[in-house]
């Protein structure tokens, strides 16, 4: 990234892209990070390139995310990738029959049993790649993310910036006062803040 010719992307980290050079098949990776940081475009992006190496592709979403499209992965960029929505993680071992790649979208909505379904798809020589946020409005880490994180090969974490500050955000911070661990993002609804930010905002809002 040039920053001459992208000055407002000089507080954004660019994380080295992301290339495959495993030998073996099967393994995990995890794309994490906050609200607005990308995290679908990229999932989207590693599975394009897979689809156009002639691999077969499966993309799992949990059937709680119906914000836009029963059945496309959605990023807010509006790059779409066809999916099937699953009621819970012993499902997707179930459909992912025959597959070289499987995608899993939104993993911090699924059960714990999401960490075991995708380690025996890594096992059987699947290249497993999940996103998620790793940290929920609270600033606590997301469902099963953490141990998906643990058991992965490989973790990117990507970060919005700071709509405050322009630093690199790694915190949603949540703009309605709801105390629902599910409220699907919105622009409206959510806003991405660095650590200091996101504190100044927590106290203002404990202070009101
Ligand atoms: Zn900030």
């Amino acid at each position: 990234m040039c920053y001459i010719c992208f000055p407002s992307e000089k507080n954004s980290f660019t994380p080295t892209m992301f290339i495959e050079n495993t030998k073996n098949p099967g393994w995990i990776e995890v794309i994490c990070g906050s609200m607005f940081s990308g995290k679908t475009e990229e999932l989207i992006r590693r599975l394009r390139r897979a689809q156009f190496a002639n691999l077969r592709v499966e993309i799992f979403k949990p059937a709680i995310d119906t914000r836009y499209s029963e059945e496309e992965v959605v990023s807010h960029q509006g790059n779409s990738i066809l999916s099937t929505p699953v009621d819970s993680s012993s499902s997707i071992i179930m459909l992912a029959g025959n597959v070289d790649v499987v995608g899993i979208d939104e993993a911090q909505f699924f059960d714990e049993g999401i960490v075991d379904v995708v380690q025996k798809l890594a096992s059987a020589g699947i290249r497993v790649i999940v996103a998620g946020l790793d940290m929920d409005f609270r600033g606590k880490p997301f469902g099963p993310m953490p141990a998906l994180m643990a058991v992965a090969e490989y973790v990117t974490k990507v970060h919005a910036i700071c709509v405050r500050c322009g630093d690199p955000a790694n915190f949603s911070h949540r703009l309605i006062s709801s105390e629902k661990l599910v409220e699907l993002g919105e622009k409206q609804t959510y806003e991405p803040l660095c650590r200091h930010c996101y504190e100044k905002a927590m106290a203002e809002s404990n202070k009101a």
